[in-house]
């Protein structure tokens, strides 16, 4: 089933890569360079899910992810962290920032749609 998903990231090989393998798998996607331009783009398609990464120049993942999930118009976004920080309780801190979940970079190819598709789910 095709889903609207959101990836908002600064690396443009790591957007395209994502991009690429969830395309693969039949989703249709969405993508932002940057904080603020993800914000605008979450609040005029509504993704089912948004994949933010947290280091970007400008507006960084933790700030946008506060503003969406701050307006009641988007505050039930699913919203994942993708972060290269892979450190031990990470997770808590975004979780505590508001995020739903977590996914540690450099991406895990083969895992990553089934990652998604539990995340689809409503699974963590
Ligand atoms: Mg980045």
């Amino acid at each position: 089933m095709s889903r609207k998903i959101l990836i908002i990231e600064d690396n443009l090989t790591n957007l395209a890569l994502i991009r690429d393998i969830l395309t693969f798998h039949g989703h249709e996607i969405a993508v932002a360079s940057g904080g603020q331009e993800g914000v605008s783009l979450a609040r005029e398609i509504m993704p089912e899910l948004i994949l933010m990464d947290i280091q970007m120049p400008g507006m960084d993942g933790i700030t946008a992810c506060g503003i969406l999930k701050g307006d009641p118009a988007t505050s039930r976004l699913k919203i994942i962290a993708l972060t290269s920080f892979a450190m031990e309780g990470d997770q808590d801190k975004f979780l505590k920032n508001g995020f739903d979940g977590y996914l540690s970079k450099p991406i895990n190819t083969r895992e990553l749609p089934d990652q998604i598709k539990r995340w689809l789910e409503g699974g963590e």
